[in-house]
């Protein structure tokens, strides 16, 4: 049957890793009693060891879940240790270690907080212990003195009582020089077990009281208990045989003393079995720890059906929650993390098509219309014989050859303002911003949103990438579009393509403005309003100019009193709006000479349509610079980004880390964390199961009757 208790204890351990839920625990004995009672002697003589914090201050903030593990001594000495599971300090063999950590973790928890509800998980295995589960608990505090407020009191108080509630067996430790009617112990047990059937008694320092008044504590008649008392003697003071106080304790004292009283507690001595059948009186401390064992496996025996069905129900309840949920697929915190890999580089595919060729030229292409516009306006809009070279254009005898050197020295001012307006390093950062932004979204997206390390670490070694390549993909565009500094040159279809592409420029220029005005107009409160305020705004600047004309810097003083009559939100509306119109003006004009004759003509028309030049000249860069960064930093780019990933991503990660890491996504948490319960429960289940036939109740024998 020894078997059996071992067996619980290991199910006990696995069912707490799962939760605390009641339903689930299996006995333990919970140690309480009042301060100084001797309870950690009691426990050090149970252990062999000494290895409880000690000091004039020093109580007990937390509970200890003691778990003692037999392991078969081979050959002379077996080795003993101990452990913190939740520590993961791996096997500890001295015990005044044992002690140090003890009495750390219990100076960790604050003296405003007094006591902590949280266990200590401590195992110690050794040949010398039985199987035992035992829990210390802080003991009662008699008296509340200065440094011990009266809420250290009530919390301890509380803490027992949570401890002490079924299926625990109840360790009350009592000293036989203190009247039991003033045990603490004692009393709160009687609280929840008012019949003593799972409460022992251990009566301690039977050495302080005279022996017969020691047997009658221990026959139990004044207040009995079920499962009876035993008496020991556990002093401390000087036990330790030499100098180091952590070898095995000693306990010659106490066989020594019921020994020479055999007369009053009878012939029980550790070395005979069974508690004495004379007197009835339990003492030692060897015959302590075998009635612990069998009250701790009979407990656990007639828990044992209980368990198994409210194990079976529980796994039930998660095996259904897992087919529900997740359709009984499994998932790894390793298969995760491939998962993740492959979901990244899949996204980054999809969107590698808007770094396609013919995207990323339309994209340089939009932004040298731009550029192209602006050196328009500078070069041609704002010149004061702008309108001449419309009239030149409808002169039908005016030959391209004869027209003044001043327009053709515009138009290569035009192209070289053009062609060394910085392409190579604007057109370089455009489709390296879009790359940035385009990682920029993953990163931030699922399920990235739930891995702000790893996003991190995505975008730092993509923008490693793009640093790195920048430089050498700009100079490189720089350079293939030189030629074009010095020279463009254009044929007919070159010229169809670029008149085609102005005027859809033009046209959509045109209609911009038009949508602007409109929504100024509507704002200032129609056209007659604007056409108003247009006329005032236009007013002033002519007078503004005229100022600057004579030289009269002295500005606001002679202010008119019509200023008064506009909100000034509505005068800087209806700049905007003068703005708009002049422009429209010119695009309307330039449109007409787009679509004129002497347009239509072909190259040889330069002078007259400088847009239709300009706009082959910027289609050609976009052309050769969408070519050349094509081949330096995206061909680069996709090459080394999925490999980076790979390498660099989430290549250092330990085991450890991995969990983590897929433990931060909370849908796959909670899938782990379901699939983790339903097995360690299948686990217990199956370790139930087959200690079935461990089961008194369940013998085959007694099955095939
Ligand atoms: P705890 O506060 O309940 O853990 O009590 P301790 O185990 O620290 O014991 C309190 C004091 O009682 C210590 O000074 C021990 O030496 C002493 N003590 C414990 N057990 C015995 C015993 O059986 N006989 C005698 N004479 N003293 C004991």
């Amino acid at each position: 049957l020894m078997h059996l208790t071992r067996k619980l204890i290991e199910i006990r351990t696995m069912l707490l890793s799962i939760d605390q839920s009641d339903a689930l625990k299996l006995p333990s004995i919970v140690v309480i009693g009042s301060q100084s009672s001797g309870k950690s002697s009691v426990l050090e003589a149970i252990v062999g060891h000494e290895f409880l914090p000690k000091g004039n201050n020093m109580v007990t903030r937390r509970p200890i879940e003691l778990t003692l593990v037999h392991t078969p001594s081979t050959g002379g000495k077996g080795e003993e240790y101990g452990e913190f599971p939740q520590l993961g300090l791996g096997k500890i063999t001295s015990f005044s270690q044992i002690q140090q950590t003890l009495t750390d973790l219990n100076l960790a928890v604050s003296a405003a907080e007094c006591v902590s509800h949280e266990p200590i998980d401590l195992r110690i295995y050794s040949p010398h212990v039985p199987d035992l589960t035992l829990i210390d608990l802080p003991g009662y505090v008699q008296i509340a003195s200065m440094d011990q407020p009266e809420t250290l009191k009530e919390k301890i108080a509380g803490l027992c009582e949570k401890y002490i509630k079924e299926p625990n067996i109840i360790l009350a430790v009592c000293a036989a020089d203190v009247d039991l009617a003033n045990s603490p112990a004692l009393r709160a047990s009687r609280k929840v077990d008012p019949l003593g059937l799972r409460t022992i008694g251990v009566v301690t320092k039977m050495d302080l009281v005279p022996p017969e008044q020691g047997a009658v504590i221990l026959s139990g008649n004044r207040y009995p208990l079920h499962l009876g008392y035993v008496g020991v003697v556990a002093k401390q003071s000087g036990r330790k045989p030499r100098g180091e106080g952590t070898g095995p304790l000693v306990r010659r004292g106490e066989d020594d003393y019921f020994g020479q009283y055999r007369e009053y507690f009878g012939a029980s001595s550790s070395k005979h079995g069974k508690a004495n059948g004379g007197t009835g009186l339990m003492t030692g401390t060897d015959t302590l720890r075998r009635r612990l064992m069998e009250v701790l496996e009979s407990s656990m025996a007639s828990s044992l059906h209980g368990l198994s069905n409210a194990v079976q129900l529980e796994l039930e309840e998660a095996s259904y929650q897992f087919k529900v949920q997740y359709n009984d697929r499994r998932v790894t915190p390793e298969s995760y993390v491939a998962e993740v890999m492959d979901t990244l580089k899949a996204r980054f595919r999809d969107c590698a098509a808007q770094f396609a060729k013919p995207a990323v030229r339309a994209r340089l292409k939009a932004m040298l219309d731009e550029k192209m516009m602006d050196v328009l306006e500078q070069l041609y809009w704002l010149d004061r014989r702008a309108p001449e070279l419309g009239a030149l254009a409808e002169d039908k005898r005016l030959r391209p050859e004869d027209v003044e050197p001043y327009w053709r020295h515009k138009l290569e001012a035009a192209s070289s303002l053009l062609t060394k307006s910085g392409v190579g390093r604007d057109a370089t950062l455009l489709v390296a911003d879009g790359l940035r932004a385009l990682i920029d979204a993953i990163a931030t997206g699922e399920p990235f949103t739930f891995h702000p390390r790893a996003a991190e670490r995505l975008t730092q070694f993509s923008h490693a990438i793009l640093r790195e390549r920048i430089g050498l993909t700009s100079d490189q565009v720089e350079n293939c579009i030189k030629p074009y500094k010095y020279e463009v040159e254009v044929d007919e279809r070159d010229w169809d393509a670029g008149r085609n592409r102005a005027m859809d420029l033009f046209e959509n220029e045109v209609t911009m403005c038009e949508g602007k005005l409109k929504e100024i107009r509507k704002k200032v409160g129609g056209s007659r309003r604007l056409n108003g305020l247009m006329g005032y705004v236009r007013g002033l600047e002519e007078r503004a100019k005229q100022r600057r004309l004579v030289g009269d810097e002295s500005g606001t003083s002679e202010e008119e009193p019509e200023s008064y009559r506009y909100p000034p939100a509505q005068v800087l509306d209806a700049r905007h709006a003068v703005l708009y119109s002049d422009r429209l003006g010119i695009l309307k004009l330039r449109l007409a000479a787009l679509r004129s004759k002497r347009c239509k003509a072909g190259p040889q028309s330069e002078v007259f349509c400088p847009e239709v030049f300009l706009n082959v000249v910027a289609d050609k860069l976009a052309y050769t610079s969408t070519m050349f960064i094509n081949i330096e930093l995206l061909d680069h780019f996709f090459y080394q980004f999925p490999r980076e990933i790979d390498s660099r991503l989430l290549y250092d990660l330990d085991r450890k880390e991995i969990i983590e890491f897929a433990r931060e996504n909370p849908t796959i948490r909670r899938h782990l964390d379901l699939q983790e319960r339903k097995d360690k429960l299948e686990e217990v289940m199956k370790q139930l199961n087959s200690l079935s036939t461990l089961r008194p109740d369940s013998q085959p024998s007694a099955r095939r009757q």
